[in-house]
């Protein structure tokens, strides 16, 4: 497919250049599409259509085997792995101008294999990804080792060193992203990757796997091995090779990919887990309409199917009523329609089995609270896996809407007086991936973020988010963290050499 990367496309363009999509569907090994061993397929489905967009290879621990093997062999050679960081810097940056030279088609994969909308895929998701591999190229030979003082006689060099085959597991809601957040900074520092993308969304991930090769990354140096969790998934986390396996997902199976670490050869597990982030409105805010507009963006965005989605609303009694109506307001911009028109508010839930935990979040939600909009599902000519944007208020903080994380279009309004209360509420969660605070005051806002257990605070906005800056959590939204030079972190090791003279 011909792409370009002028202004973005209209509607009828965008149902155009779909049609024209050539989806890959094997398995990416030694710099190669290689079939499943075992001729297995699985079906990339369009949620907003219903229709069949490709059979995808399933990978089983076979071809993860095959996978970690390609992997380790390129590490071994050193052809990457021992490349000079200002050669390892030009391939990732021509892998980055690679992605922006096919923005468009990178936004359709991710939008027809998953539903959200291309607009946003095309505006936010492409070329943050492009950028990620050229930032992290960037940043690799700009990091220097350690000389810590030593006694006279004595020299000690601290380095820091890839640690071999990386395993990636990530999920569906921001597909090609979550594999550039981790694939980016591991490839930057030298190592080899097996990747395994969600099998709701295997797409983005195959195609970048070829512009790689394209772009001068060594065969074997990234593999990507569709297929499910409980098989591909499973296999990379008991895998004996793989050094590190980087995780993006559920907290559920984030504790399985510890256990498979036990299990197996120790490997380091960093987790990336959901949240139930808290956004917190207090009277003194500047701007009550903008943080209402905010609101909705933190929870409407990419139909809530986001890690950090602010679906906890926490607003201070005097201003509830009035709030709640500005919230539902703004919600209306949000109306889900087809992912391929810029003028829908949403897309499409991922999938139906997602579709269906969130109707029966919403279902239960209605014995728990009074529903200020939404509530329904809705279809987009007779097909698909649409949520209206919900809006629930009245929730208790015992609810089981302001504890469990629905990832969909969901938000839980919940009244507090004080602001000891709110801190309290805020904090009252197994998660602590973000939070939000409105306030004019600054003493207040800095009291507050301070008080917050959460890896990002944002003050008088949502969703706080930079390539610079860490991203991560605290408590059961895991450890570690992607973005900025901190996650090299997680694909490094430090390693002493001490000269005696
Ligand atoms: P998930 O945790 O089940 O899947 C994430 C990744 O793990 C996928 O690649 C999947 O194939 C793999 N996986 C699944 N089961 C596995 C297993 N037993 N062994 C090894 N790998 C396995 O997430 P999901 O089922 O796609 O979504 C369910 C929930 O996960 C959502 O409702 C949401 O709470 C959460 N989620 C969080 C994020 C995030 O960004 N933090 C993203 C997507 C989903
Ligand atoms: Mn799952």
């Amino acid at each position: 497919m011909e792409t370009s990367t002028g202004q973005q496309p209209d509607y009828p363009q965008w149902r155009e250049l779909a049609a024209r999509v050539e989806p890959r569907t094997q398995a990416f090994i030694g710099g190669r599409f290689v079939p499943a061993r075992s001729g297995k397929t699985f079906a990339a489905i369009n949620p907003a259509t219903e229709a069949l967009l490709a059979e995808v290879s399933a990978c089983d621990a076979e071809d993860v085997d095959l996978a970690v093997q390609a992997a380790r062999a390129a590490f071994e050679a050193g052809h990457w792995s021992r490349r000079s960081p200002g050669e390892r810097k030009k391939v990732l940056q021509r892998l980055g101008d690679l992605i922006a030279a096919h923005r468009e088609e990178f936004a359709l994969l991710d939008s027809l294999n998953m539903g959200k909308r291309v607009a946003d895929a095309w505006q936010f998701d492409v070329p943050a990804s492009a950028e990620l591999f050229a930032w992290y190229g960037e940043a690799i030979d700009k990091i220097n080792g350690e000389l810590p003082p030593t006694e006279p006689g004595n020299l000690a060099l601290v380095s820091r060193e890839p640690l071999g085959v990386v395993g990636a597991v990530v999920p569906w809601n921001f597909p090609l992203d979550m594999v550039a957040w981790k694939v980016a900074p591991a490839l930057a520092a030298g190592n080899s990757v097996v990747l395994k993308p969600a099998e709701q969304s295997p797409l983005s991930a195959l195609r970048l796997a070829e512009l790689a090769r394209e772009a001068g990354l060594p065969d074997g140096v990234l593999n990507v091995v569709p297929g499910l969790g409980e098989t591909a998934g499973a296999a990379l986390g008991l895998h004996p090779d793989v050094d590190v396996l980087a995780f993006t997902g559920s907290a559920a199976i984030g504790k399985r990919f510890m256990e498979y670490a036990a299990r197996s050869n120790m490997k380091q597990v960093w987790l990336e887990c959901g949240g139930k982030s808290p956004n917190l409105v207090f009277d003194d805010a500047d701007d009550l309409d903008l943080a209402a507009q905010k609101a909705c963006f933190g929870i409407f965005f990419n139909q809530g199917e986001v890690c950090s989605a602010n679906s906890r609303l926490l607003v201070q009694r005097s201003i509830h009523d009035a709030f709640v109506e500005k919230l539902v307001e703004h919600a209306r911009a949000w109306y889900p329609g087809d992912p391929l028109d810029p003028a829908s508010g949403m897309g499409a839930i991922v999938d139906r089995t997602q579709f269906e935990r969130i109707a029966a979040s919403i279902t239960r939600g209605r014995r728990e609270a009074s529903l200020a909009c939404g509530g329904s599902d809705v279809q987009v000519n007779g097909k698909g896996w649409f949520i209206e944007p919900t809006v629930f208020v009245g929730v208790a903080p015992t609810a089981e809407l302001a504890r469990e994380e629905i990832f969909g279009p969901v938000l839980s309004v919940l009244p507090f007086d004080t602001e000891e209360e709110a801190v309290r509420m805020a904090n009252d969660s197994i998660y602590g991936l973000a939070a939000s605070v409105w306030s004019g005051r600054l003493s207040r806002a800095h009291r507050v973020a301070a008080s917050l257990r959460a890896g990002t605070v944002s003050v008088n906005t949502v969703d706080a988010l930079s390539m610079q800056t860490p991203f991560g959590g605290f408590r059961q939204s895991g450890f570690g963290r992607d973005l900025s030079l901190h996650a090299l972190d997680k694909f490094t090791g430090l390693k002493t050499t001490w000269i005696k003279y």
